[in-house]
């Protein structure tokens, strides 16, 4: 499929919530883009698996990828085994992207860490001649790391102001996740999940404020950042 940009997360509405923004503004670039979601998020409180492949979908037009599937692996139980890498590399020499975005090696929930070494692994054994799957050899080639869901520092950030009402949309499209909970009795137990959105926001325009905009998504790459023109370099020095 040759898609130009995949990020790959654990849970559907992850991609959203941490580089929802990125993903339209390079398909508003004229990139052809996807997600992959490693669960269908069967664990959830709310929501049932159909009814969150339904908001999946929903949230994938909204940011305009050509491309969003799910690797089907049980959710809470995300983790780097040779069957799970497998199937993930197949899928990568399926859609054979030049760029992957994928969660960082930290975090709190296991299936978010775990989830990073699958992918990191994923795609480099996607690269190699014998692996016993079909496919032509392929191997990304770059690597971005979303610390969105992290304290870690980002080694750069996107700015995503013109794309941030676009982004709420396709949060929202998860109506079963961030929905107002109608009919709702006062006594029901609080959700982190009731927070997540709005403190993803906070993050967004915290990352804006680092860069000089007003909202924007942090990443790490692992490699340094070339610089070619040193008088043109942006964000202003303090
Ligand atoms: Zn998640």
């Amino acid at each position: 499929m040759n898609l130009d940009l995949l990020a790959i997360a654990a849970h559907p509405d992850d991609v959203e919530l941490t580089c929802g923004g990125t993903m339209l503004k390079m398909a508003e670039a004229g990139y052809k883009t996807g997600i992959l979601d490693l669960t269908a998020g069967e664990m959830g409180t709310r929501g049932t698996p159909e009814t969150r492949a339904k908001e999946a979908a929903a949230a994938a037009k909204i940011l305009k990828v050509k491309y969003r599937g799910t690797l089907g692996l049980p959710d809470s139980d995300v983790h780097a085994s040779r069957q799970h890498k497998l199937r993930l590399a197949s899928v990568i020499r399926e859609l054979r992207p030049r760029t992957v975005i994928i969660p960082y090696w930290e975090a709190r929930h296991p299936d978010h860490y775990n989830a990073s070494t699958l992918c990191y692994e994923g795609c480099f054994l996607a690269g190699l001649k014998q692996l016993p799957i079909s496919g032509e050899p392929f191997r990304p080639h770059k690597i971005l790391y979303s610390t969105a869901f992290t304290t870690a520092r980002p080694t750069f950030v996107v700015d995503i102001t013109a794309q941030f009402k676009q982004r709420h949309k396709a949060i929202l499209a998860f109506s079963s996740q961030f929905g107002p909970r109608s009919g709702s009795k006062k006594s029901e137990v609080f959700l982190a999940i009731d927070r997540l959105e709005d403190e993803m926001n906070q993050l967004a325009r915290h990352y804006g404020d680092m860069i000089g905009v007003r909202y924007g998504e942090p990443f790490v790459q692992k490699e340094m950042i070339k610089v070619n023109d040193v008088v043109k370099m942006e964000v202003r020095s303090v």
